[in-house]
């Protein structure tokens, strides 16, 4: 029979639509709940995500086969503005969309005039793209639950989640630091970045210093996120060919950058431009610091950012490196500063001034490290490691000087937030934030800090961190190493904004021109998986307050949520989360967050499985470079079951893979090979009785096939895909390959042998290649696979003494082999003589004693024969000695039943086949032929052997 994979695939996937077999209810059975995060249908599914699913699904089929009830839903996340944006986008038929879409995505003409509202347009892809691969991949979803986030119904439960949470003060309304996109003025999350998704907030002090321009006064604010240093300023640097402005900000004249004064309006500032010109102006002016009263020089500089603060910066070359560099070349071009009509005597007069100590450095620290590091001038990339290690060292042993007042002696780390606020109180010192490295919003546009009134959900509560780490505790977190990360995040989260001004989704219930934004309202909606599918009679009006609270609290009388609540109550906790490794530090946190405060100890999540990354030939995917493969494509191509074994097999979840298309062709001709083989064994006549005609390689076999079980079981209990479907498939495969070579396939105990490993490695192989698997296993049993189970290792075939006799036909068949290639000898006949029957006494007393000389020798002291052999039983414990340290102590416990010559007698057909040869198996002592005085050489489990 041909293996066709499409035909069988189509032929089981809609058996399974037509039985609804993974429709599943409330039963007696345990109930294992597994999720994955819904997907986001704002373009189509790719390979990528083809991993996502797949990895969830062979676990609830693993669990499903253990003899759980599984539920493993999906739904649909559309909340927020991608998609609102991308049908925008459509409409103004922008090229690069477009080509996504019809490049990548394959979508037609006649369905892209189909897409006019943000839901035509995600359905589509829901339909044409997600649902279609998943039924295809086989996901054992139970389709009958899904929904979107843009449902009535669902908003009216992220309603009640939203009033219970104001309710509890979780949230609070306040300005706020948010990532705002500039071209879409709308604030943004991580979610929707292109880049800078590791940027945070960074909080700049502005040194407030004064300027006389033209008899009026004005304030040049300058940014530093060292405010400490103040007092050690000796001139400023600004960019002379930079625009600037000079604006009124909250009622006070302002000079700073062009851009900075957009950001000042965004971070609630209010900003009125009265002037614009050059940086030049200020070139040479000199400006006063607010805390000693100095007056020092404005000098220009092409290093200062006008795009980064406020443009202006001030210099500490005591402390600072980069200052003390770019002051030393500043008193060298003489030129350049006439040409801006400084006098050069001006900045030559310009002296560093220390005002912090650090021990094991001088008077001025920067010096210093620029002389360590043997820096030459502000070109050379060692500047930013010198600078990096004075600020370090300097903020956490660093004390400041005299001029510090009540600071003075005071480290720094410890009194720089005192200080800052000192100042600040007295008008010396302002604020603004900016950003730890450049922002781009998906849609292009410039990513800025801004500050909104906004909502935001209270992370940074001490109490809710509590139970958040609570819950942390409580997880199994996969891989172990993740734990840290989900602590390490519910330390750092801070206060999280959770609205959008625009967007599909639900409505602030308090405030209704805000949407609640996407990574939060997804927080608890596994809950609502549990009756999602019992919800449409019911008039979403009369899903309010109470009817929530009834079902998850308990405390209410809505009959119609009283029942519901069984469906929750069997079915939570979730067991297992899978989800890409990239959202431990928003979406899963959030996850484990509103668990642990809406629910009680015991319906907190119990396991999250992150995923890793998946390259595409090597290269990251991207959907907007053509650089992807669709599910589809590949399914045609390979069939479901080798996208699928190939994407289990090929790493753990949460490791990197690659999907390189000679290796999963590759996969798929492994897979075929496996039909053929199987499609053979099914063929070949059932024996009855051939399990009472079991032989020694047979029991061998199925000693390994019990391994195999119990490696594969640890493994999948582990969500170790790969190493469970490697040791089931690749791994046994070698098993099987000796075992040919060394039987007659066709005797009835080894047709039978064949048999029962088909049939159990079928049943290891059903969560990964579930088509196949369940289309071999009817056609051998003639039974469904779906009532078949995991299977479970059998004592009765378990043998270690078998597994070891095998491992000596190996042995002696590959040091026959070496001989063979060391002497180039055609043998005629293979002499083979093992260890005389004295010999095996010794290597039963040092397996009884263990693997220690001393001991050994104590034990054979008392034997009077052996004891007669002097110094020949000393060299051969020292031998057997090392050779059992080597092996499992169960494997040393069976080796002194082994019976050698039965064994290599039992081989011996295989031995003359292999070699071709006459072989002669022999006990060393017993007078047998050996012209060239070989036998003495055997020792126990490795004979000597002799060519002729
Ligand atoms: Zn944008």
């Amino acid at each position: 029979m041909e293996y066709n994979p499409r035909e069988i695939e189509s032929k089981w996937q809609s058996r399974w639509a037509e039985d609804g077999q993974y429709e599943v209810s409330p039963s007696d059975e345990a109930a294992t709940f597994v999720t994955v995060p819904y997907p986001y249908p704002s373009g189509g599914m790719h390979i990528g995500h083809a991993r996502t699913y797949t990895v969830p699904d062979v676990w609830a089929r693993y669990r499903r086969s253990q003899g759980d009830n599984v539920l493993f839903p999906i739904a649909w996340h559309v909340t927020g503005t991608p998609i609102v944006g991308a049908v925008e986008r459509l409409e103004n038929r922008e090229e690069k969309q477009l080509s996504v879409l019809q490049d990548s995505y394959n979508v037609s003409d006649e369905d892209l005039a189909r897409m006019e509202t943000p839901m035509e347009y995600a359905r589509y892809f829901i339909e044409n793209s997600y649902k279609k691969n998943m039924q295809s991949l086989g996901l054992s979803v139970d389709w009958r639950r899904e929904f979107t986030t843009n449902d009535e119904a669902y908003s009216k439960f992220i309603t009640w989640q939203y009033e219970t949470l104001n309710e509890r003060g979780l949230l609070e309304k306040g300005l706020h630091p948010v990532k705002f996109c500039t071209n879409e003025k709308n604030p943004v999350t991580t979610h929707d970045l292109l880049e800078g998704e590791a940027a945070e907030f960074q909080e700049y002090t502005l040194v407030k210093f004064g300027w006389n321009a033209d008899g009026e006064n004005a304030t040049v604010p300058m940014a530093t996120l060292r405010p400490e240093t103040v007092h050690g300023v000796t001139n400023a640097y600004i960019d002379p060919e930079a625009e600037y402005v000079e604006a009124d900000v909250d009622g006070e004249r302002w000079v700073v950058s062009e851009s900075a004064a957009e950001k000042l309006e965004l971070q609630a500032r209010d900003v009125r431009i009265r002037d614009r010109f050059s940086g030049e102006r200020l070139v040479g002016e000199r400006v006063k610091n607010p805390t000693t009263g100095d007056d020092v020089p404005v000098l220009p500089a092409n290093f200062v950012d006008a795009d980064n603060a406020t443009g202006v910066v001030m210099s500490v070359p005591a402390h600072s490196p980069d200052d003390w560099v770019a002051l030393r070349e500043a008193k060298e071009e003489d030129d350049r500063m006439e040409q801006y009509g400084i006098d050069p005597a001006e900045i030559d007069a310009i002296e560093p001034k220390a005002v912090i100590d650090v021990g094991g450095y001088g008077e001025f620290p920067a010096k210093d490290a620029v002389e360590e590091y043997g820096i030459e001038d502000s070109a050379d990339s060692a500047l930013k490691d010198a600078t990096q290690e004075i600020y370090t060292r300097e903020f956490h042993d660093g004390t400041l000087r005299e001029m510090y007042g009540g600071y003075s002696g005071e480290i720094v780390e410890d009194v720089r937030d005192g200080l800052k606020a000192e100042f600040q109180k007295r008008g010396s010192f302002d604020a603004m934030y900016e950003f730890t490295e450049n922002v781009v919003c998906r849609c292009g546009g410039a990513v800025e800090v801004a500050e909104q009134e906004t909502w935001f959900l209270r992370y940074d509560d001490e109490e809710w961190k509590r139970k958040a780490h609570e819950a942390v505790a409580e997880l199994n977190a996969i891989p172990e190493a993740t734990r840290e990360q989900y602590d390490h995040t519910v330390d750092w989260l801070n206060e999280w904004p959770c609205i959008r001004n625009y967007g599909l989704g639900t409505r602030l219930p308090w405030d209704d021109r805000f949407v609640i934004e996407p990574l939060s309202d997804s927080t608890i909606y596994m809950a609502y998986y549990t009756f999602a599918h019992r919800l449409s009679d019911i008039p979403p009006e009369e899903m309010d307050r109470e009817f929530f609270d009834t079902m998850f609290f308990d405390d209410g009388d809505d009959e119609i949520a009283r029942s519901l609540r069984e469906e929750w109550e069997y079915w939570y906790p979730v067991d297992y989360r899978c989800s890409a490794n990239d959202l431990v530090s928003n979406h899963l946190t959030f996850f484990l967050f509103h668990h642990a405060e809406l629910f009680e100890p015991e319906n907190w999540p119990r396991g999250i499985t992150v995923m890793g990354l998946g390259l595409l030939e090597g290269e990251k995917m991207s959907s907007s470079k053509g650089h992807v493969v669709l599910p589809e494509e590949a399914i045609e191509q390979y069939g479901a079951d080798t996208v699928r074994f190939f994407l289990m097999n090929s790493a753990e979840p949460w490791q990197d893979y690659d999907w390189r298309s000679d290796h999963v062709e590759s996969t798929r001709n492994q897979l075929r090979r496996f039909w053929n083989r199987a499609t053979e064994v099914i063929e070949s006549d059932e024996v009855d009785d051939g399990k009472r005609d079991l032989h020694r390689i047979d029991h061998w076999l199925l000693s390994k096939l019990q391994e195999t079980v119990r490696d594969a079981t640890k493994a999948m209990d582990r969500f170790e895909t790969r190493t469970a479907s490697q040791a089931v498939f690749y791994g046994f495969e070698e098993h099987i390959k000796w075992y040919r070579k060394r039987t007659d396939t066709d005797r009835p105990g080894a047709r039978w042998t064949l048999r029962e490993v088909l049939d159990v490695r079928l049943r290891l192989l059903a969560p990964f290649v579930p088509f196949m698997a369940s289309e071999l296993r009817e056609q051998l049993t003639s039974e469904p696979i779906s009532s078949a189970s995991w299977p479970k290792s059998n004592p009765e075939f378990e043998s270690v003494l078998t597994e070891a006799e095998e491992s000596l036909v190996g042995g002696l068949t590959e040091d026959i082999r070496d001989i063979v290639a060391v002497t180039d000898v055609n043998p005629e006949t293979i002499r083979v003589y093992v260890a005389a029957d004295w010999k095996s006494r010794v290597l039963a007393k040092v397996t009884e004693t263990g693997p220690d000389v001393g001991a050994a020798m104590r034990s054979i002291m008392r034997d009077e024969e052996l004891r007669e052999k002097g110094n020949e039983v000393n060299q051969l414990v020292q031998k057997l000695v090392e050779d059992v340290r080597e092996r499992p102590n169960d494997e040393v416990d069976v080796l002194s039943e082994v019976d050698e010559l039965s064994v290599y007698e039992d081989a011996r057909n295989f031995f003359e086949q292999e070699f071709d040869a006459e072989i002669e198996i022999s006990r060393e002592g017993t007078n047998a032929y050996d012209p060239a005085d070989k036998a003495r050489h055997a020792t126990p489990l490795r004979p000597a052997i002799y060519l002729e």
